[in-house]
């Protein structure tokens, strides 16, 4: 499994992107960070996107990506959504008032994009994907994942804050390679991650005791751009990695 790390801030500056994973060059972990990373070509051959929830941050380039690859594929766009989330797209994105509806466009039978729903906690295969949802701890409905290529597999949490059923899940996963941590602010700013449902460094290293890692890395994104190095600071001494734009990893 190819990885690439497109986006992988919570916010957006020159050199900064906000989330979006790549995998295989096919399946896309939320849309922070498409259209600006990826040429037309390369766009035009991802044919799934889960996102994790609905924040802007991590679903602002769909609108972007329907309106530069319309015409120029055979078959839509599949945007995996949890339920809520997939109903704010359609009531708040795709609404012909903030962007035409490209789900409808350029007919309804073969739109550019559809929107394809799940219960937050399912399971669900995406072409030779297999996918686990969990729900995780954010003011909106809000999914981890686990990935499976069927030899092995990755995991991204989402944005969330202190959780239990992410661990849970991924202890259970035997061939887990990677995963994708969520950490957002430094530790003075604890009163906010906690109520906008964030990790700052020092509750990173109270969930990092609740997974059983069997050499699976972890993977740190959405620093807040603003909080970069103070974060790589109080990060330091912890058994994990922050990830940089444009990194690629072969697992
Ligand atoms: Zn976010
Ligand atoms: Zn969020």
């Amino acid at each position: 499994m190819r990885l690439q790390v497109l986006g992988c801030h919570g916010g957006e500056l020159p050199k900064y992107k906000t989330t979006c994973f790549l995998i295989d060059g096919v399946l896309a972990l939320d849309a922070g960070a498409l259209t600006g990373s990826l040429g037309l070509e390369q766009l035009c051959r991802v044919d799934d996107i889960i996102v994790s929830h609905s924040h802007f941050d991590h679903v602002k380039d769909l609108p972007l990506m329907a309106d530069l690859i319309v015409g120029r594929r055979d078959k839509p766009v599949t945007i995996h959504a949890s339920r809520e989330c997939a109903r704010t797209l359609r009531t708040n994105m795709f609404n012909n008032s903030l962007w035409p509806d490209f789900t409808r466009i350029p007919t309804r039978k073969n739109p550019v994009m559809q929107i394809k729903s799940f219960r937050a906690g399912a399971s669900f295969k995406i072409g030779r994907y297999s996918v686990i949802s969990i729900p995780v701890t954010h003011p909106v409905e809000s999914c981890g994942f686990v990935v499976s290529d069927g030899s092995l597999s990755v995991a991204m949490s989402g944005d969330t804050g202190p959780t239990q059923k992410l661990w849970e899940v991924l202890n259970r996963t035997r061939d887990l390679k990677a995963v994708l941590l969520e950490t957002s602010f430094p530790n003075r700013l604890q009163q906010l991650a906690d109520i906008s449902g964030h990790l700052t460094p020092q509750t990173l290293k109270v969930e990092l005791r609740k997974l059983e890692r069997n050499g699976a890395a972890v993977l740190l994104y959405h620093l807040k751009p603003a909080f970069v190095p103070q974060l790589k600071k109080e990060l330091e001494g912890l058994p994990v990695e922050v990830l940089e734009l444009g990194e690629t990893f072969e697992f």
